[in-house]
């Protein structure tokens, strides 16, 4: 009896549970349509080219200030140790029948971050990812940067890793601006994901955690952050719309071949032990980083973008996103190894780690894994690959 009392009484509080719950999506849902906005930005067609049109933007707490639970955008502020200084983004805007104009670009931009970061909110959600991180995510737009020459920074875009925020810097070059390019900022707000791995732990110095600091975990990260960018963009091409010089990041090349760990730590110790006494070490890692990593992260992007399309119909790997779930899923419980200083990395290892299911892949993802992936028994001498490699970029 006492059993059937606590069942009807667990009922009607269900019930009543239910009802409040509804109640608040109910309100929540109209809180969200009143907050909901319409403005005029530049903004990608589904053929890839950017027009003016009405873009919504759901969540932003007030027009007038560029924040909300997506992300904080702050326009030409300082930086300290703690982050942005100071007020956010306050867009200029006309409106009119319910579309907002904004009166400057800077404006423009500022709303093109907002609008990007609550659909990769969304999308981050949607593949899993999105706890990993904390919200709202921080963005800087013009932010000025003098390097260590005392040069002030341009055309580029940065993630902070101490700080976890992403920034902007003055965009000169007469392109696409890359607060603009959604894809660009996809790509840098992945870093805070591979970031989430926590996976910087060179302590000791030894060469090889430098060789996989600064080769393979920066190559899969610069790699994997262009996948992500491609997943959430469908743009297989989006650097050069914004730097027209750069034409070594397109993912929709031929694959391209990745080398195995020993070929590219002799490469390596190349670059570094060249002009040991005359070139400062900086400017020999700048080397390592344009000539090693961010080809190796192109290589992966390549290898991922053709993996993401040559699935079976209807299988677990058919499409970009499952792709990128599951190298996600996989890396998540790799890091593990990523991070233990057991001696080099090689970046086939782990291409294999993440595909080692191999039930998953169709006849034509196997052929490309086994194409793709070169053995420790096919290197090459580092003098022949360092002549051919097109190590500016
Ligand atoms: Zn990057």
């Amino acid at each position: 009896m006492a059993i059937d009392i606590g069942t009807l009484e667990l009922r009607s509080l269900s019930l009543l549970f239910t009802f409040i719950l509804l109640l608040l999506s109910t309100l929540s849902c109209t809180g969200e349509h009143q907050l909901e906005k319409a403005y005029l930005l530049p903004w990608s067609t589904p053929e890839g080219d950017y027009k003016l049109q009405p873009v919504h933007i759901k969540t932003m707490s007030s027009q007038y200030e560029v924040s909300g639970p997506a992300a904080d955008v702050y326009l030409g502020n300082d930086i300290s140790n703690r982050g942005f200084i100071g007020d956010k983004a306050r867009p200029r805007l006309n409106s009119g029948k319910g579309l907002f104009v904004p009166l400057d670009v800077e404006s423009s931009m500022s709303l093109v971050i907002y609008a990007h970061m609550e659909r990769l909110k969304s999308f981050d959600r949607q593949m899993g990812m999105a706890k990993n991180l904390r919200w709202p995510r921080q963005v800087g737009l013009q932010t000025e940067f003098v390097d260590s020459d005392g040069a002030v920074e341009t055309n580029n875009a940065i993630y902070l890793y101490e700080l976890d925020s992403v920034a902007f810097f003055p965009m000169e070059l007469k392109a696409l601006p890359m607060a603009i390019n959604g894809a660009v900022l996809a790509h840098e707000h992945f870093h805070s994901h591979f970031n989430a791995f926590n996976l910087r732990q060179v302590e000791s110095g030894s060469s090889y955690e430098e060789f996989n600091e600064a080769v393979i975990l920066r190559g899969w990260n610069e790699g994997l952050a262009d996948f992500y960018a491609y997943v959430y963009t469908g743009q297989s091409d989006f650097i050069s719309l914004s730097i027209p010089d750069d034409d070594t990041r397109a993912l929709n090349v031929q694959p391209l071949v990745i080398r195995p760990g020993k070929n590219l730590q002799a490469v390596f110790n190349r670059y570094m032990n060249a002009g040991k006494n005359r070139i400062p070490k900086e400017r020999r890692r700048g080397r390592v980083l344009s000539c090693l990593s961010y080809p190796l992260g192109t290589q992966i992007a390549v290898f991922l973008y053709h993996m993401s399309n040559l699935g079976d119909v209807g299988s677990d790997l058919a499409d970009k996103h499952s792709v990128l779930k599951l190298v996600m899923d996989r890396l998540s419980s790799y890091e593990g190894v990523l991070a233990q200083n057991v001696g080099p990395l090689a970046p086939t290892d782990i291409l294999e780690f993440i595909f080692e299911d191999k039930s998953l892949l169709s006849q034509a993802q196997l052929d490309l894994l086994e194409k793709t992936v070169l053995r420790d028994s096919e290197l090459v001498q580092p003098s022949e690959w360092i002549g051919a490699y097109p190590c500016e970029r």
